[in-house]
């Protein structure tokens, strides 16, 4: 199973002289390249069945390690190339925990593109099995959690709130949770855009579609963003969906 990327390597197990001279023959460059073999004591293979028999694990199992899926992978190829969807199924099956937690800053980075999935002659759904191996490292308090669950817990709750979300208020409360300093109106305690600690990022992501758009659709959002609207009889409707929710086990 195991195909290895020399980018996967521990640079201190790669042996290579840059001059090699044996019985005459130069063998200098890549011909000379060793890689020193490793032990490894250290695996769980309880996690590797964790992953396997999770809804959407299963097909981790299909996976034959062709590479296919990091080839197509833009956050490999462009941002970083530790994140490797091959990688990480071939070290879940291997039960190798610590080699995955090494790479744990990089894991979420997906963006769910699903490019790995369509390349992929196996069958694997690569997300979704990734998915699956990060929240069994989750379960044992190897991983924090999933990022972006903590964004779709606010998001939840604007809408359990409102019945509704305002994107401004949705956005700036965001950022507010992210600890920047967003300014508020103080009768309303609304978030004021634009005047606090707004990342310049945000700025250059927001201003340009702004400058597009239609004044009386801004208006529209800024009186929103004041004066936020709920949706007719929400609040006994709130309580019927929450508590749905809980009993689903949607809301934590
Ligand atoms: S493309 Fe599919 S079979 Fe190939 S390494 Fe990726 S998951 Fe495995
Ligand atoms: S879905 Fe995730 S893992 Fe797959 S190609 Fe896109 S970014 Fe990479």
């Amino acid at each position: 199973m195991a195909i290895h990327e020399r980018s996967l390597v521990e640079p201190e197990r790669i042996l290579r002289k840059e001059r090699l001279v044996i019985d005459g023959v130069d063998v200098s460059g890549d011909w000379n390249l060793i890689i020193l073999p490793r032990v490894i004591n250290d695996y769980d293979l309880d996690f590797a069945k964790d992953v396997m028999n999770s809804p959407d694990g299963k097909t981790i199992t299909q996976c034959y390690q062709c590479s296919y899926c990091t080839a197509s992978c833009p956050v490999h190829n462009y941002w970083d190339e530790r994140y490797n969807p091959r990688h990480f199924i071939y070290l879940a099956r291997l039960g190798m925990i610590d080699e995955l937690q090494k790479r744990a800053d990089v894991m979420w980075r997906c963006v769910s593109c699903h490019k790995c999935t369509h390349r992929c002659p196996k069958g694997v759904l690569v997300e979704e099995v990734l998915k699956a191996i990060l929240r069994a490292m989750a379960k044992k308090g190897l991983v924090e959690e999933y990022p972006s669950k903590k964004f779709d817990k606010f998001f939840t709750e604007s809408v359990l709130e409102y019945g509704r979300i305002e994107d401004g208020e949705l956005l700036f409360g965001w950022i507010e949770k992210q600890g920047y300093r967003v300014f508020k109106d103080p009768i309303l305690k609304k978030p004021i855009p634009f005047i606090g600690e707004t990342p310049e990022w945000l700025k250059q992501l927001t201003v340009k579609p702004l400058k597009s758009m239609n004044i009386g659709f801004l208006v529209l959002n800024a009186k929103h963003m004041l004066f936020h609207p709920r949706t007719k009889n929400w609040s006994k409707f709130k309580q019927v969906l929450r508590k749905v929710m809980q009993e689903e086990g949607a809301l934590h």
